[in-house]
Order: structure tokens, then sequence, then C-alpha cells
């Protein structure tokens, strides 16, 4: 079949929940991608910043391959060795206590919806409970994720969602103070804002806003499904402000490709008991044996120094990009987690750039977001600059 036959096809079974670009991935390679028609093209999205280790890796391969030859999938009422294996590595990297493996980031930020739930109720047996979420946030999908996320175009045709949510503006202090109250049981935000922009949050915000929660026994809930996994050059971005949470989530970067994600609290947090949740596919052997590579990798590369030092090269060349293009306003983020700020059409630049070979997303309306591998190198930035100068010079 030519490109355009598949892309038919798949247009007419699939639910057009997505605007596609112009492409049909075979495969991958490094941080290389290929489509159908043998084109190459350099990846600065790494399928929205969950292929840390690039593509093929031979390693990560082989460890599923094993698995895959064991067993793939158990369901939990057994215990199971990647599992047991992941959640050590997991409570020992994070610092919490306990984990709970889902199949996606948005089942994860459920389970931390729900332990905020049954810690209210815990907390004083009623059920009107609040949190507070941040404006530009995204936790996803589902109701409960989609409750919390601060964006009103994806909330509006699916409310009723789930009540006492109320959402203040990130980096702002004074305004999660004027919506705590004696029914607030969690806040939830992102320590780098991902979808919403590529927004940091500033070392003031993160601090203070733990010292509400320590103050009002409130749980403090960061969702590090994309800035986590040394994605902004430290395993976790909250590790940067020396402010830990109550509830971490996690999840793309996390199985690299395979879908797992989790949630993991401290012991205040461990609230939920055999009944409050579960999964059938959560924490399968096949998804906690990438984990278990993925973490062995982290720990045995140095990843997290290749992210420090190609992000800072990086960075002085998207300073570059700014002198040199009046409609580029600049860029903002942390490490391998970056977005530069256009004032131009983006979907049309991001087309463009993918015709030249270059795979790029947006964040926001007006941010280019920029979450390749952790695994470049300088060269890569240097050929990504190239291809994106090349489209920008059009708009001069
Ligand atoms: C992608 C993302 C999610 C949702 O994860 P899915 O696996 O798509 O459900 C939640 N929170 C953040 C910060 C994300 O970037």
């Amino acid at each position: 079949m030519t490109k355009q036959e598949y892309i038919n096809e798949a247009e007419s079974n699939l639910l057009h929940t997505y605007n596609r670009f112009n492409l049909v991935i075979e495969k991958g390679d490094g941080v290389y991608l290929y489509d159908t028609d043998g084109k190459k093209y350099l990846d600065f999205a790494s399928g929205i910043a969950v292929f840390a280790f690039g593509y093929n890796n031979k390693e990560y391969n082989d460890a599923l391959k094993e698995q895959i030859d064991k067993i793939i999938h158990t369901s939990n009422l057994f215990y199971n060795v990647p599992a047991t294996e992941a959640a050590k590595k997991l409570t020992a990297i994070s610092g919490m206590d306990r984990v709970f493996f889902t199949n996606s980031g948005t089942e994860a930020i459920e389970g931390a919806v729900k332990t905020a739930r049954k810690y209210g109720y815990n907390r004083d047996g009623s059920n009107d409970h609040e949190i507070i979420a941040m404006k530009h946030s995204f936790h996803g999908r589902s109701m409960g994720a989609l409750s919390v996320t601060g964006n009103d175009k994806y909330q509006e045709p699916f409310k009723p969602l789930i009540g006492g949510v109320k959402f203040a503006d990130f980096n702002d202090l004074e305004s999660v103070k004027a919506l705590v109250n004696s029914k607030t049981i969690a806040i939830i935000l992102e320590p780098v804002q991902g979808e919403g922009g590529i927004y940091p949050a500033t070392k003031e915000f993160m601090e203070g806003v733990r010292k509400i929660c320590d103050d009002n026994d409130i749980l403090l809930i960061f969702d590090e499904i994309q800035c986590g996994m040394g994605r902004t050059g430290k395993m976790f971005a909250h590790d940067y402000y020396g402010v830990k949470p109550d509830v971490l989530t996690m999840a793309k970067a996390l199985g690299c490709g395979i879908p797992v994600g989790a949630f993991l609290v401290n012991e205040k947090a461990a609230v939920l008991v055999p009944g409050d949740h579960g999964t059938t596919y959560g924490g399968n052997p096949l998804a906690t044996a990438a984990v278990n590579k993925v973490l062995e990798m982290f720990e045995k590369t140095k990843v997290l120094d290749n992210v420090n030092s190609v992000s800072e090269y990086l960075e002085s060349k998207l300073d570059e990009l700014t002198d040199k293009y009046d409609f580029v306003k600049g860029h903002r983020g942390k490490g391998l987690m970056q977005g530069i700020i256009i004032d131009k059409p983006l979907g049309e630049i991001i087309t463009k750039c993918i015709e030249n070979g270059l795979i790029i997303i947006s964040a926001g309306s007006n941010v280019l977001r920029l979450v390749p591998p952790l695994i470049i190198t300088n060269e890569n930035v240097d050929e990504m600059i190239s291809i994106l100068s090349t489209v920008l010079d059009e708009y001069k």
C-alpha cells in the first residue's frame, strides 16, 4: 500500500480524535524515525517524551523478548518477579514508600485522585473534599484526570466532571492560599507544566505549596508523568526544588514505549487498601520488565550527565535563535524539556519541519516543544537547529 492508502484506511477505521501528521512511521533507530517511504526524520518528540533511550535499543529490546518468552501477564492476584523488582527500584530512586503500577498516565492520576479522596475520608469521615489544581495544567483524559486538568476546551463537552476541584494560577502562591479551606484535601501540580506550554515552577512556589500542605494536613501530588524520568536533567523535576510530594505520578518514559505508569505514595498517603483500587493489567510482568530495564539503564549509563551537557548546548543555540528571529520570543524549560515561544503559525511551522525531516511538536498555542530522546548529542542539536532555521527563514 502507498502512504496515502494507509492514511485513507486509517481514517476510515480509526475514531478521528487526532489530526495526525501526514506520515506513516515504520521504524525507529536511535534518535531517528523512518516512514513507509523510507524517509528519515530526526525525532525531537520521542513519542511525546517517551523514548528516553531512543528507538531500537538492543539491550531494552532483548529484555522484553526474554520476558515475553517467560510470561507476559499474571493478573494482580499473584506476585510476579519483574513487578517486585521494579517497585523496589522505583521506591529507591524516588524516596517514596509504595508503588501502584498502572497502564497509562491518566490512570496514575486516577489513583492519585482516589488516594486524595480516601485520605480525606479517613481524615474527617466526610465526602465533600476539594482538590486544588492549576490553570494550564494537563493530567490526562479520563474523567478524574480531566477534572483536574485546567483547560476549559478539554473539559466543557464532558461536564459534569468530578466535583470539588478548584483552579489556582500556577506559580502564584496567593492564588492557592485563597482557595484553601477546611475541605481541601490535595493540591496537584506538574513541577514543569508540559502540555500547557513548558512552564517550570518557581522554587518559592514549590516550597510555599509544600508548607500549605503541611500546615493544613493536605496531600501534595506531583504529576511527573512528562517532566520525570531524567527529562529535566535530574531523575525527577522536583529534585531541583528540594521539595517532596506525598503522591507522585509517572508514566511516559517509565516504560520507554511499553504502556506503563505508576503512582507512588509515602506512608502517610498509603491509604488505599484491598477493595479500594485495582487493575487487571497494571504492573504485569512485560510492562514491569520494561521498567526494570529502563531504570537499570538510568543507573548504569550516564544519561543524566548527557541531558545536562546537551541541554546547556541546546539552550545556547535557542538563545541564538531568539536573537536571530524577532518573532521568536524566547525559550523556557529545564534540561531536555524546552519550549520555544514563536509568534507565527505554529501548525504550519511544524508541518514544514516534518517535511524537512524534523519531528517536533507543540505545547499550548504558541510554543514549540522540544522533548528529544535523552541520548541526543550536540550534533543532533545542530541538525535540529539547521532544519528549524531553514523553516523559520521563510517567515523573516
Ligand atoms: C501525558 C501526560 C498525562 C497523561 O498520560 P497518558 O499516558 O496520556 O494518559 C498526564 N500528565 C502529564 C503531565 C502528561 O504529560
